[in-house]
This record gives structure tokens, sequence and C-alpha cells, in this order.
């Protein structure tokens, strides 16, 4: 059918395509953006309209009408956040509804939810003047409320303190003529110098100052404490100053206390944080201010990139090579991938930092697509960390700690510093084993052992969140022999409390901090700068700045060194560089004490002896030879069944039509963990050397899989530059 009011709609449904409708006729011109009411089979769903099509491939008689146009009207997506997010659906090969809502704060993707105004401000008129002048007489609360305005427009916020009862008192001041209220105007940053930049720093900010208002990638390099916040703070500054916005995304864990203080602080500022820790109204807030600009600094996780920021000016992302920028499930999408695109095509710079860069970044660096900034020294002079390699071979061990690492941290705290022990592994013991036979609890759903968390007396699968009451004797041979295999960062807790009694042990994972309150008390106590002892999994790994602590031990990474991702050496090499980091960072020297049963491993050699830099480019020849990303690309296509053999033969026809080219599709294979909650998980491989080759064959390769008998037997999905196999 032709007409010219046929609108594309984007509908939260798990299918490829756009839907049609017509627009109402009393409102025929329905703008890009616009969030609608539609119906959709037997249900009514909010969809985002997000083009308009000349024709419909839907004959007339059955092209339905909106049946409501929500938010009086006014698009909520810019036409350039749509066409990013078209882009995305493209790219990524995913639900374009399922995108589109990835850029909606979950409030406004149900029909209730509203957009809300902006926050008011409120005066008194020349009447409440008048009013004020008089005797209170008993109208004491409302008295109350007009001292309260006297000196000049207040926020609800700070009228809230007069009391529970504060919005009647305020609702009949209005009704008598007496108060009046506005949008509050946006505060306008108090920007604090920062200190003078040394060299490497103002080198990075006078590179990239002058090209402010167009696209450019910059990666900056710098070890941990380098300054790389500090070089953020200046280009923020200056697009602040400008009237512009600036959006900072940082880690899933990376969102600190301390860093939104230095922002706060320099910035003299507000920043709008978009995380999922946050409450739905609270995160409709925080993005409806970014949306209207009042919001002029966003900080964020990956998700708050695709906040519509209508005056954006830079985009940062801390700590680029974290893999929480890719998500894992639904729309498997890179953050920092997207930001850089979002970036060209609002022509405005993106900042890539980090101490340990990703392959990816370093390769584009290398082949002059993005700028490369280096600060090879620390800000503030202190020296880098000496590395210990312990042999764990020849060492006598305390649950996992080797006697030489125990010496040093007791040294270490004797002399009045502290100390970081980092494990990546949480709970008591990753096994409970029976001595008599062998039985070992593990994951009825999931090829994992079940960890033992003793306090709690459970034991947890940590893949599947399943949990069940530890047994006290063996549940095969009946023996009173069940001890724990291995160590967790609970068992590391007691061991170190018992033997350095008298210094605090503040243990950092996600059993412990997931508690409120608990991470910042924690942190705060490391602040003060007294001998104690820190515990924890990668959560240690990420964002903070200790100073205090001068010994890190790691105490186990043996498992990345014969892993069979191929991404494993990478992660390895950024994780020992990232927690080596955290040591030593002010005037004081550090040492890491690295405990393996490998110390003779290249990879591990090299890491040490010559750096991240040189080990990476070594992991980038590896690639090179193998053809792997970043120097070819590859695709997933995933497949999980409950059993095996319906995700095999899936596979196996897709593979059977995949359409012939220059990619080409290798598998099906079984993922590294292949069960988990009970489901089969199996892959293919589609890799080559050509991008474009490979989006190509892929979006024939679609239509064709979506087809297939077996695809009915499976949850299946695409996996584009995936991170994880
Ligand atoms: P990174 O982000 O690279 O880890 P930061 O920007 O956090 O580094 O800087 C590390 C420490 O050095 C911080 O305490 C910061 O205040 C301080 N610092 C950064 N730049 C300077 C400078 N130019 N002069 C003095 N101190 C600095
Ligand atoms: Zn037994
Ligand atoms: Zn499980």
């Amino acid at each position: 059918m032709v007409s010219p009011h046929i609108l594309q709609v984007a509908l939260p449904v798990p299918l490829p395509n756009l839907f049609d409708y017509l627009a109402p006729p009393e409102t025929p011109e329905i703008a890009e953006g616009t969030r609608v009411l539609v119906p959709f089979g037997r249900k009514k769903m909010v969809g985002v309209v997000v083009g308009r099509a000349g024709r419909s491939e839907v004959p007339a008689e059955r092209l339905l009408t909106v049946l409501e146009v929500l938010d009086g009207g006014e698009p909520l997506l810019d036409t350039k956040l749509i066409e990013l997010l078209r882009w995305c659906w493209m790219y990524y090969k995913h639900a374009p509804g399922d995108v589109i809502a990835s850029a909606l704060p979950p409030a406004l993707r149900k029909v209730k939810g509203k957009l809300p105004g902006p926050p008011l401000h409120y005066y008194l008129t020349a009447a409440g003047r008048e009013r004020l002048e008089q005797p209170p007489g008993r109208a004491r609360v409302q008295f109350e409320m007009l001292s309260a305005l006297a000196a000049g427009p207040v926020s609800g916020a700070m009228l809230s303190g007069i009391g529970s009862q504060w919005r009647k008192t305020l609702s009949a001041l209005t009704d008598q003529g007496w108060v009046e209220s506005e949008p509050m105007p946006p505060a306008a940053p108090q920007i604090s110098p920062g200190p003078k930049l040394i060299p490497d720093q103002r080198e990075a900010v006078d590179s990239i100052l002058p090209s402010m208002g167009e696209f450019g990638c910059h990666l900056l390099d710098g070890v941990t404490g380098s300054g790389k916040t500090e070089v953020y703070m200046h280009l923020l500054e200056k697009v602040l100053a400008e009237g512009g916005q600036a959006l900072v995304l940082v880690p899933e864990i990376g969102l600190t206390p301390q860093l939104l203080r230095r922002f706060r602080n320099r910035l003299g500022l507000e920043p709008a944080t978009i995380h999922s820790g946050l409450s739905a109204g609270e995160r409709l807030q925080a993005w409806a201010a970014a949306r209207s600009g009042r919001a002029a600094l966003v900080v964020g996780t990956r998700s708050a990139l695709f906040t519509p920021m209508p005056r954006l000016g830079i985009i940062v992302l801390d700590e680029e090579h974290d893999a929480s920028f890719k998500q894992q499930d639904g729309f498997r999408y890179s953050a920092r991938d997207i930001a850089v695109k979002r970036a060209a095509e609002l022509d405005i710079p993106v900042v890539l930092g980090s101490a340990t860069p990703s392959l990816e970044s370093l390769s584009n660096a290398d082949r002059g697509k993005y700028s490369w900034h280096r600060l090879r020294e620390r800000a503030t002079s202190a020296p880098l960390p000496a590395w210990r390699v312990m042999d764990m071979r020849q060492q006598s061990t305390q649950s996992g700690l080797s006697v030489t690492a125990l010496e040093a941290i007791g040294d270490t705290l004797e002399r009045g510093e502290q100390v970081m022990v980092f494990l990546n592994r949480r709970g008591y013991a990753p096994v409970l084993m029976c001595q008599q036979c062998g039985w070992s609890g593990s994951c009825e759903r999931c090829d994992a052992h079940l960890t033992w968390h003793r306090s709690m007396g459970r034991l947890c699968c940590h893949h599947c969140g399943a949990q069940r009451p530890a047994p006290h004797l063996c549940p095969e041979c009946r023996a009173d022999a069940l001890m724990g295999a291995g160590e967790g960062t609970q068992q590391l807790e007691e061991v170190l409390e018992m033997r350095f009694p008298g210094f605090p042990v503040l243990r950092f994972d996600r059993d412990r901090t997931s508690r409120k309150g608990v991470m910042g008390q924690q942190l705060e106590q490391v602040r003060k700068g007294e001998p104690c002892l820190l515990v924890g999994t990668q959560m240690l790994a990420k964002g903070h700045h200790f100073p205090a602590v001068t010994l890190v031990v790691i105490v186990n990474i043996d498992q990345a060194l014969y892993s069979a991702d191929y991404r494993a050496l990478e992660r390895m090499g950024q994780m020992i560089q990232q927690v080596a980091g955290r040591a030593g960072r002010m005037e004081k020297a550090g040492t890491v004490i690295l405990q393996t049963l490998h110390p003779e491993h290249p990879a591990l050699e090299l890491l040490l002896s010559r750096g991240y830099e040189a080990y990476a480019r070594w992991l980038l020849e590896e690639r090179q030879l193998a053809g792997l990303p970043p120097a070819g690309y590859q695709a997933l296509l995933r497949a999980e069944a409950h059993e095996r053999a319906l995700a095999e033969h899936f596979l196996d026809e897709a593979a059977r039509v995949f359409p012939p080219g220059e990619t080409k599709v290798y598998g099906p294979m079984p993922a590294i963990m292949e069960r988990v909650k009970g489901r089969s998980r199996m892959y293919l491989v589609v890799q080559g050397a050509s991008r474009s080759a490979l989006h190509r064959q892929v979006d024939h390769w679609l239509p064709g899989l979506r087809k297939l008998p077996a695809a009915r037997k499976v949850r299946w999905a695409i996996d584009i530059d995936p991170q994880e196999l």
C-alpha cells in the first residue's frame, strides 16, 4: 500500500524487522523518535517511530493505525541517535526493538512511563512577601515555608526539610497566589584549576584540545597513576566551559564514590550517573536531565552510551580494555566500538584510556586510525613496583599463600604499610571434596564445581546461582571426611586474620560488598592509611587509589596460562598489570609477588621482564599468524538446547547453508563451559580477513537460518565481534 503516513515502528519483540502502522488521521505528522502505543496481536505495545515508509508490504486492509501518540508527540530520541541505533541493529544483526529499548530508561519502555518535566524552583510573589510581613497567626507551617522562600528561589528538595506534608503546604501557598514556580536554571559548572600538568599530560592535552570540534579517536595509554583522569578533566573542562555536554563511560565496578568526588570537586557540578544499580525512578531522572541538556556531565556504565545528549561534545571511555564494555547477552554490543561510531557521527573527539590497552585499540593506534598518546611516568613520580615471582613448586604453603609471601606481608604490616592480596575466586573453597571416596560437589545444571561458602553453610554455583546446604557427611560414602580443596577469598580472609591478629582484614568481593554501604566504609578505612590487609577479587583491580598499599600478592594466575580461550593471555596480562598498578602509588615503592607453578612460562617471562606493551605486541603477532582478531574478523553463531545433539544438529545445518565467499565457517564446537543452567551451549565460528565480506555473507545467511526446521528446537543468536568463547 502507498500512503504518505506509513510509519516504521520498532517494537520490543525478538523479531528482526520493523512494523508498519498508519499515523492517526488527527496527527498525520509524527517525528522520528516519538513513542507510540500500537495494537500488536491481542496486546498493546509501546514502540518508537524510527522512520516513514512511502509504501508497505502489508496490504492496506491489514495495516493498523497507531492508537496513541505518547509524550505529547515530543520525540524522545533525536535523529542522530536513531541513525546510530539503526547502524547498531544492522551491524549487530539484532532485533531493532531491543536495540531501541536499550536507549530508553526502563520506565519509558512502559505505557505508563512519563517523561518527567524539569525540576522546579519556587519563589515568593509580591502578595507572598506582603503575607510574610504580617504575624504568622495559626498557619505556622505555611509561614515557616514562606520564610524559607524569602531569601530567593528554592528547590523542592530544600523545602521538603519543612516536614512530610510539605507538598500540601506548598500547593496551599500556590493556591493563595503567594508562591510561583519556574523550571530551575541549569547550574553552571564551577571549574577549579587542577595540578600543573607534567610534560606527557601537557602533550596529550595540547594535541587533543585544538581538535575538539572534530572527530578523532585518541588512545590515552598510560600506566595506573600516570594522570589519565587529570587529562580527561582538562578536556571535559573545555567542553563544559563552552556549554557542551560530556559523557564518561567506566567499567561496571569502576563507578566509585572516589571518581565521582573528583569530578564534583574539580568541575564543580553534580554528575548525572546512569548504571544498573539505580532505581527506575532515579534512572529516569538522570536520563531526562541528560536529554534536556540540564546535566552537563553524565558518568555511567556501558548502557549510558545511548543516552540522548543534545550538546554532546566529547566521549571518554575509561579502562577501555575492560570486558564489561561488551554486553554478553541479548543485544551483544561493544560500547567501546559504538562510542567511536557515535563520536564519528557527531564530529566530536572520543578518548579511550587504559594502562593496558586492548589489542584491538593498540592495533588501531599502530595503523594510525587512532592517535596514540603515551603517559610514560607516574604523575606523582612514584617508582613502578618491583616484581618477585614465587615458584610454588618450591615453596611450602598455607591456604595457598607461600611462606615467603606470608613473611613479606608480616614485614610490610610491621612497617605500618598496607597489603593487598588478590585472588579471583570468591567463597571459601572452590570445591568441597570427600577425602575418603573422592566425591566432590558439582552443579547439576552446569559444568562447574559448587563453591563452598562456609560461613553460610552452603554450596553455591557461581554460574547459575543454584544453592544448597553444604552436607556434613559425604553424600556418597557417608564418611565424615569432607574438606575444602583450593582457596577462595573468604578462606584467605580467615587465614590472614589468624596469622596477623591486630591488623584489620578488609574483604572486597561480590558477597561482601553487595551489602549496602560496606564498599564505602571499607574504602574509607583504607584511605586512612593505617596498616591493614585488603583481600579481594578483580574488584580490587579497578579504578581504586590505594596510596598506602606497598605490597601486592597475586595468589594464582595459572588458569589463564593454559586456557582454551585465545583471549585469556591478553586478559591475564591486563589483570596482572592492573593489580600491580594499585601498589605504591605515592612516594613509596611497591613490590608485587606473583605466585605460580609455571614461572618459566614464556608469556609470563615476557610480561614481567619487558612490560605490557612488549607483551601485547607479541600477542598481536600470534593473532596475526592465526588470523584472529584484531588481525581478522569473527562472528559466532551460538546455540543452546537441553540436549547437545539438538544444538549440534542446528549448527551443522547452519554451517551447511553458509554462503560461499572468503569468510569461512568452523565448528560446531562446545563452549568452553558447555553446560550452564541445564543447557548445552555450542557455537560456530565465522572468521575471515575482511569485515565487509563477513557482514555480507552473514547478512545473506540469516534469513535462511531462521527458516531451518532445526532452528525451532534451540535458542540461537549471532554474536558479532565476540569476546567470549
Ligand atoms: P590515572 O587516571 O592514570 O590512574 P590519576 O589522574 O588518577 O591517574 O592520577 C594519579 C594521582 O596523581 C592522583 O592522585 C592525581 O591527583 C595525581 N596527579 C595527576 N596529575 C597530576 C599532576 N600533573 N601533578 C600532580 N599530581 C597529579
Ligand atoms: Zn565420600
Ligand atoms: Zn550451576
